[in-house]
């Protein structure tokens, strides 16, 4: 049963309080209900610091340890005022907004807080296409637009895998990719796209082995150089991608944070007909309490930019 305000006034009254909040994030971990991850009993008190103490073996249990909220000394109403934002935002959030929005002293909290969502926005090993997929790369980064011996300097390049659905595109899915030999497309495909679906792509030897690794492969055009456009979705996404990147957030993309920003742009794709704010913000949420949380390693850098 997906739980979740429709409406920002409903938003407003359901989540006023501490308690509430965290009787929220408690029901998506726990859908049968607390189960001591010690002993196995069901009953436990709810303490302080959004702790559960196991009435039967005094095992303390942390609500938010090993998720992105681990660690904050926030009140939870102020992250899920924040993932409500997110996810209300229909073309991205700066970290300028966020800060504003929330009324924080701090831009580096609100710039950490983006990013830690971002990594919430993408389940690593599930969500992956199927069907017939059109894949290519692009470069992301600089004026450099052709890919002669697919070679870069200072560029990103990121693989773009779209799922073709006759007339309209399905999901994406996007990978930062070290180069484009074999070994960096397919370990990025196989993570993205499920095996057994029919992949299509130009005549790139990277994308040889393919076939051997448990996908049809369909080859659009033999010669691997900038020619007709034979595969229009993955260029769509690629240039709807770049637009975005420029819009939302100036270009200024740091290598460095570029995965952040594709999972951002990959959430928001493939939830792009979603009629409902809503059901984003409670998916982000249970996405949130899914993935590890996020290290001040990870976070290196912060510009103002972001
Ligand atoms: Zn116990």
């Amino acid at each position: 049963m997906e739980d979740y305000p429709r409406t920002i006034l409903e938003f407003e009254e359901r989540f006023a309080t501490e308690e509430a909040c965290r009787q929220y994030l408690s029901n998506l971990r726990w859908p049968d209900g607390f189960c001591c991850p010690r002993c196995g009993s069901q009953q436990a008190w709810a303490m302080k610091r959004r702790l559960y103490w196991c009435k039967s073996c005094a095992y303390q249990v942390s609500l938010t340890a090993g998720t992105i909220f681990q660690d904050t000394r926030k009140p939870l109403r102020l992250w899920f005022r924040a993932m409500w934002y997110v996810t209300n935002q229909k073309q991205g959030v700066s970290a300028l907004g966020l800060q504003r929005f929330l009324g924080l002293g701090s831009y580096r909290t609100a710039w950490s807080w983006l990013h830690k969502l971002r990594t919430a926005m993408v389940r690593p090993g599930r969500d992956r296409l199927s069907g017939v997929v059109e894949v290519d790369e692009t470069y992301i980064g600089g004026a450099h637009t052709g890919k002669p011996g697919r070679g870069s300097a200072g560029k990103s390049l990121v693989l773009i895998a779209v799922e073709d659905k006759g007339k309209k595109m399905g999901r994406i899915r996007l990978a930062k990719v070290k180069d484009a030999s074999a070994c960096s497309l397919i370990g990025a495909i196989k993570k993205g796209v499920e095996q057994g679906s029919r992949i299509r792509t130009d005549g790139w030897a990277g994308y040889l082995p393919l076939n051997k690794e448990g996908y049809h492969h369909m080859t659009v055009r033999q010669e691997a150089t900038i020619g007709d456009n034979l595969l229009p979705k993955v260029h769509r996404v690629a240039s709807l991608l770049k637009r975005w990147l420029l819009g939302t957030h100036q270009g200024a993309v740091e290598s460095s944070h570029l995965d952040f920003y594709l999972d951002e742009y990959t959430f928001r794709f493939n939830r792009r007909s979603s009629r409902s704010r809503g059901k984003l913000f409670y998916r982000l949420t249970q996405q949130a309490l899914a993935v590890p949380p996020v290290t001040g390693r990870d976070l290196k850098g912060g510009d103002q930019n972001t």
